[in-house]
């Protein structure tokens, strides 16, 4: 498989406006009713909050301003960077959640098994489960991916009231709109700065320096959020 950072970028923008055109056409409605259907409730058992069940916890440009205003600390550059120019430099789009050293990777906001934030808790937090992208199956088939760990978590077939399901249906594709967009501003972004600085991404110096970055060398990374490059140096945890 082609790594994603070598397909040209305006093949890539141009891949991500029409799946932003494809997300603006899907009726919210039709997520409202999958939403009723599935009838999920939270069962607290924190495991979603954990990167041993989630992965990343990835945040919206709008996110990283309340984060960096609760506790600057709590963020990090979004892991699997993009880019890396022939001097070494990383490029990544935004920034995730930090993650405790326990054993299942707690987020950085979870005390005994609670939020400690849950009233400014973040956009991603607030729609999960839900979620409105195009994505392969196990088979490979790409379809609309509407709830996530479905039976791994939570109660089911629960009643949800109808407008509650609206306002989630209408708060995911909120979400998943402002992922799309903040990615298309990325690619734009970085298109204009490779050819104004006359640097390339060079996918031999990635791979060395993702090595180097394995074996706890320092690395330097870019993080594009509001629109511009903020410098970080970061060295691998594990
Ligand atoms: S911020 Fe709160 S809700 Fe979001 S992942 Fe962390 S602990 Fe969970």
């Amino acid at each position: 498989m082609v790594p994603v950072s070598l397909i040209p970028i305006p093949l890539r923008i141009a891949v991500a406006e029409c799946e932003l055109s494809e997300l603006l056409a899907y009726p919210q409605e039709q997520l409202a009713a999958i939403i009723k259907e599935v009838g999920f409730r939270c069962e607290l058992c924190s495991r979603c909050c954990t990167r041993a069940f989630n992965g990343h916890v990835f945040l919206l440009d709008r996110d990283v301003a309340i984060a960096k205003e609760i506790d600057p600390e709590s963020i990090e550059p979004a892991p699997y960077p993009e880019f890396c120019d022939q001097n070494g430099t990383f490029y990544v789009s935004g920034y995730a959640l930090k993650a405790t050293d326990d054993d299942c990777g707690s987020c950085y906001f979870l005390e005994n098994n609670r939020c400690r934030i849950y009233g400014k808790r973040f956009s991603i937090c607030r729609v999960y489960p839900y979620m409105l992208h195009r994505e392969p199956d196990e088979r490979g088939k790409v379809d609309w991916r509407q709830v996530a760990g479905l039976d791994e978590h939570g109660e089911y077939n629960t009643e949800i009231p109808e407008s509650l399901c609206q306002e989630a249906a209408a708060e995911t594709r909120d979400y998943e709109t402002a992922c799309i967009m903040q990615e298309i501003s990325f690619l734009v972004f970085m298109q204009d700065y490779f050819s104004r600085n006359q640097v390339r991404h060079v996918q031999k110096i990635y791979d060395d320096r993702m090595r180097a970055f394995a074996r706890s060398e320092e690395i330097r990374i870019m993080v594009f959020c509001d629109g511009r490059l903020e410098d970080h140096r970061i060295r691998s945890s594990r």
